[in-house]
C-alpha cells in the first residue's frame, strides 16, 4: 500500500525514561518499534496526553497506557471517545487484570505484560494492531485509490498529464507539480481505470463508498456529486419535476434552484420566509406550508392553469445561510399533505445527523412512519462547506416515502448534470468525510458547538463590561438570546452565566420562541425553528430596536474591510451584520484571534485613527476619496447615507412580497437565448420584465427571479436597486456585487424582456 504517513504509537507511563526495570523495557520496545519505522511518542505524565487527545483527536495509530497511572481509566476513555477503532493497550500485570473496572473493559483492546514478554513480541503485537487499524479506518473508495495509485505505471488514457509527468516538460508545469506534490497527480485517475469502479454506474469501490455514505447519513440511496450542491440541486430539480409541473420553492433559495426551475421548465410557486430588522431571513412560517395555504398560493398564481396537477416537488433551504433550521418532522408532516417529495437544500447542514442537539432538524431524521404515510425526502449537502472535504464535494441523500425514487431512473437526471470525468480526489474526500463522521461525528460536532458558544459568551461578556448606555461605549452585538431557560429549571438565566457545555447541549436554549425580541421574527410557532449555535452572526451598531437606523452606526462593510486587512475573512455580511461559521476546523486560538481583531477595531475606532492606518489597501486603491479621512468620518458618512436612503428597510420591503410573475423563468430564458432582451438602466426599468435573476450580494437573496416584473418606479425593488447604485457610486471599494446587474458606463443596468 502507498505511504500514507508513518505509523505512530503513544506510550504513557511514569516509567518512561526511568532507570527502572520497566523503564528499560519500555526503552527496548521503543527501539524495536523505531527500527520498524514506527514513530513513538512517549509521555511521562498524563496531562499532556489528555490535552493532545482533545486538540488533535489523537494523531496516533495505537496507544499503550500504564495501568499504574492514576488517571489511566480517564485516558482510555477519552481516547475511545474520539476514536472507536484505535488499538488501546493496557500495560498491566496479569494478577491485576481483575482490578480493571467493568466500565472500561470494552474500551481496552489488548493487555500487555511488559515485564513478562520480550520487547520484540510486544512491539510486534502493537505493530500488527496499527496495520489492522489503518486497514479498518480506510473507507472503501479511498482505500482502493491508495492501493491503486502505487501500482499505476503506464497509462494510455486520460488525464493527459499521465500521473503528472506531462507537467514536468515545462518550467511552469514543473512549478505546478512541485507545488501540489506527486501524490495528487498519481491519484488523479481516469474513468477508464476499472479498478475503482464507475461513478456514473455507481459500481465498484465508488458505488460501495456511496452505499457506505447512505448508511452513515441515514439515506436509502446516496449519490456522490463532484460538481457541488449547485449540480445536486439541478439534478433533484430535473429528476423530480417534469416540464410544466408546479414546484413549491423557498424564496430564500440558492441560484442553483433557480437554474433547476429554468432548465427543467417548471412553474415555481414561492413560499416567503420572514425577515427581521437586520435583513436576516428567517424560516417560512408553518402556516404558509399548510395544505390550504399551498392550494391558495397555487390558485393565485396566474401562470398555472385550473386543471394542473398538484405540486410535484417542494424545495426548502435548511438550515438557512444564517443558521435557522426547521423542525423537519413537522415540515414533512404539514407540507407532506400536499407534496409527495420534499427536497431540503442542506448545503450548510451536513453535520446535523451526528449530534443529538439537532435531533429532528434535518431531512434524513429517523422516521418511524411507514413509507406510504410520509413524503419522499431528499437532502442535498455541500460536504465541502461544513464537513471536511474538497471544494465541490457534495452528496444527494434520498429517503423513500410515498413517491419511491428508482435509483436507475434518477440516474438519468444525475448524468445530465455531472461530468464524465469526475475528480477522484473529490470522490475520495467524500468517502473520507463519511468515515470521519461515522467514527467521530459526535465529538467533532460537539467541539465546534462548544467553541462557538464560548466565542458567543466571550463577545457578550465583553459587551456587558463595556455597556454604560453611552453610545461611545459601543460594542458588537450578538444575534442570540440574552436569557435562556433550561428545561430543568423554572427561572430564566443570563446567557453568559450558563456553562458553555450546557448551552451547547441544550437545543431548547436556541429555539426561536414566539415573540422573543432578539430574533425579530415575531410570532413563530413554538419549536418550529432553531438557531444553530455554530452559525454566528455578529451585529455592528446601526439598527435600533424599532428597525430604524439609529443615530450612531458602523456599517458592517467597514469592519469587514478591516478584518480582511488582518487576514480574517467572514462568510458573508449584510448592512449591519457579519456571519462567522464555526466548522470543524475552528479552534480556540482561531476565534481568540477574531475577538482580538474586533477589540482592535473598537480601540482604533474610538481613537479615531485615519483610514491610511486602518484600511491601507482601500486608501491605496482610492487615494483621492479616502486619504486623510478618519474612520469615524467614513462610518458617519456611510451610516448616514444608508439611513437617508433607508437601505436596510427598503431591502426588507422589497423582499416582503413576491413580485408579479409575468412568465416562467424558462420562458424568460428562452427570450434571452433568442436575443429578445435588452439592457435597461435601473432608472428606466419601471414595470419591465426581468430577463435574468437579480441577486444582490451581500446577502445573496433573490430580489427578482427571471420573468418577474420590476414593479413601479416608486416600488421597493427598483428603490433598493437604486439605493445600491447610489451607495456603490459614493463608496468606491465597498461596491455590492449583484448577479444580474451590469455596470455599463457607470450606470447600473439589468436585462429586461423587449417590449
Ligand atoms: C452554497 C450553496 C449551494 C451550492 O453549493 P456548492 O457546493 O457551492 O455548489 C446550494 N444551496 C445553498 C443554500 C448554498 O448555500
Amino acid at each position: 500500500m502507498a505511504d500514507i504517513g508513518k505509523m505512530t504509537v503513544l506510550i504513557v507511563s511514569s516509567d518512561v525514561g526511568r532507570e527502572s526495570s520497566k523503564g528499560r523495557m519500555l526503552e527496548a520496545i521503543k527501539r524495536e518499534l523505531e527500527s520498524a519505522d514506527v514513530s513513538v511518542k512517549a509521555y511521562v505524565s498524563s496531562d499532556s496526553v489528555k490535552i493532545g487527545l482533545r486538540v488533535l483527536g489523537n494523531g496516533a495509530d495505537a496507544m499503550m497506557v500504564d495501568w499504574n497511572l492514576q488517571d489511566a481509566p480517564e485516558i482510555v476513555r477519552s481516547m475511545r471517545s474520539v476514536d472507536p477503532d484505535i488499538g488501546i493497550f493496557l500495560m498491566i500485570d496479569p494478577e491485576s487484570i481483575d482490578t480493571v473496572p467493568h466500565g472500561i473493559l470494552p474500551d481496552v483492546s489488548e493487555y500487555l505484560w511488559i515485564l513478562g514478554d520480550t520487547p520484540s513480541f510486544i512491539a510486534g503485537r502493537v505493530e500488527a494492531s496499527m496495520r489492522r487499524y489503518r486497514k479498518a479506518i480506510l473507507p472503501p473508495m479511498f482505500k482502493r485509490l491508495v492501493e491503486f495509485s502505487e501500482d499505476y505505471e503506464h497509462s494510455w488514457h486520460t488525464p493527459g498529464h499521465t500521473a503528472g509527468t506531462a507537467f514536468l516538460k515545462s518550467p511552469v508545469g514543473r512549478l505546478f507539480h512541485n507545488f501540489f506534490g506527486d501524490r495528487l497527480f498519481r491519484s488523479d485517475l481516469s474513468v477508464s481505470v476499472r479498478e475503482l469502479g464507475s461513478l456514473l454506474g455507481h459500481s465498484g469501490p465508488i458505488g460501495e463508498a456511496e452505499r457506505y455514505a447512505a448508511k452513515v447519513f441515514g439515506a436509502d440511496t446516496t449519490f456522490f456529486v463532484t460538481n457541488g450542491t449547485s449540480a445536486s440541486n439541478r439534478i433533484v430539480g430535473t429528476a423530480m419535476a417534469a416540464p410544466g409541473d408546479v414546484v413549491i420553492i423557498d424564496r430564500n433559495c440558492h441560484k442553483s434552484v433557480e437554474h433547476a426551475i429554468t432548465s427543467g421548465r417548471t412553474v415555481p410557486v414561492y413560499l416567503l420566509p420572514v425577515r427581521n430588522r437586520y435583513g436576516i431571513m428567517g424560516p417560512i412560517p408553518a402556516g404558509s406550508m399548510s395544505a390550504e395555504a399551498i392550494r391558495s398560493a397555487v390558485a393565485g398564481n396566474r401562470l398555472i392553469g385550473d386543471g394542473d396537477a398538484g405540486p410535484a416537488l417542494a424545495t426548502l433551504t435548511n438550515s438557512t445561510y444564517d443558521g435557522i433550521s426547521y423542525d423537519a418532522v413537522r415540515v414533512t408532516g404539514i407540507l407532506g399533505e400536499t407534496v409527495d417529495c420534499i427536497h431540503f437544500d442542506e448545503a450548510w447542514h451536513g453535520y446535523a445527523r451526528f449530534n443529538g442537539f439537532y435531533a429532528g432538524r434535518y431531512a434524513m431524521f429517523p422516521d418511524g412512519r411507514p413509507p406510504e404515510e410520509r413524503p419522499t425526502v431528499i437532502s442535498t449537502q455541500s460536504t465541502h462547506k461544513v464537513l471536511a472535504a474538497l471544494s465541490q464535494a457534495s452528496m444527494i441523500h434520498i429517503k423513500n416515502g410515498r413517491r419511491a425514487v428508482v435509483p436507475a431512473l434518477f440516474n438519468e437526471s444525475y448524468m445530465m448534470h455531472v461530468s464524465t470525468s469526475p475528480s477522484y480526489a473529490i470522490l475520495a474526500s467524500l468517502d473520507v468525510s463519511s468515515k470521519m463522521m461515522d467514527s467521530g461525528g459526535r465529538s467533532l460536532t460537539r467541539d465546534s458547538l462548544e467553541e462557538a458558544v464560548r466565542f458567543r459568551q466571550t463577545m457578550a461578556r465583553l459587551g456587558d463590561s463595556i455597556a454604560s448606555g453611552d453610545p461611545a461605549d459601543w460594542w458588537f452585538g450578538m444575534w442570540q438570546p440574552e436569557t435562556v431557560r433550561l428545561p430543568s429549571e423554572t427561572e430564566e438565566r443570563l446567557f453568559t452565566e450558563v456553562p458553555a457545555r450546557t448551552l451547547a447541549g441544550e437545543p431548547d436554549c436556541w429555539l426561536l420562541r414566539p415573540g422573543d425580541a432578539w430574533h425579530g421574527f415575531g410570532d413563530l410557532e413554538e419549536g418550529w425553528a432553531m438557531l444553530d449555535p455554530a452559525k454566528v452572526t455578529v451585529l455592528t451598531p446601526g439598527i435600533g430596536e424599532d428597525g430604524g437606523h439609529s443615530g450612531f452606526g458602523i456599517p458592517a462593510a467597514i469592519v469587514v474591510a478591516f478584518l480582511r486587512q488582518r487576514g480574517i475573512v467572514c462568510e458573508k455580511s449584510g448592512d449591519y451584520n457579519m456571519l462567522f461559521l464555526f466548522t470543524m476546523g475552528v479552534t480556540n486560538g482561531k476565534w481568540g484571534t477574531l475577538v482580538s481583531a474586533l477589540s482592535d477595531f473598537k480601540r482604533l475606532f474610538d481613537a479615531d485613527e485615519t483610514l491610511d492606518d486602518m484600511l491601507p489597501d482601500l486608501v491605496s486603491a482610492h487615494p483621492g476619496r479616502y486619504s486623510g479621512m478618519r474612520i469615524s468620518q467614513l462610518a458617519e458618512e456611510m451610516h448616514g447615507h444608508m439611513a437617508s436612503a433607508r437601505q436596510t428597510q427598503i431591502a426588507n420591503e422589497a423582499c416582503s412580497a413576491i413580485p408579479e410573475q409575468a412568465m416562467t423563468p424558462a420562458d424568460a430564458y428562452a427570450c434571452l437565448v433568442r436575443g429578445e432582451v435588452e439592457p435597461v438602466a435601473i432608472g428606466d426599468a419601471c414595470d419591465r420584465i426581468a430577463a435574468t435573476g437579480i441577486v444582490p450580494y451581500p446577502p445573496g437573496i433573490p430580489l427578482l427571479m427571471p420573468g418577474e416584473r420590476t414593479g413601479c418606479d416608486q416600488g421597493s425593488v427598483l428603490g433598493y436597486l437604486r439605493a445600491l447604485e447610489s451607495f456603490d457610486g459614493r463608496f468606491p471599494g465597498f461596491e455590492h456585487e449583484s448577479h444580474g446587474v451590469s455596470v455599463i458606463d457607470g450606470v447600473h443596468t439589468i436585462y429586461c424582456i423587449k417590449e
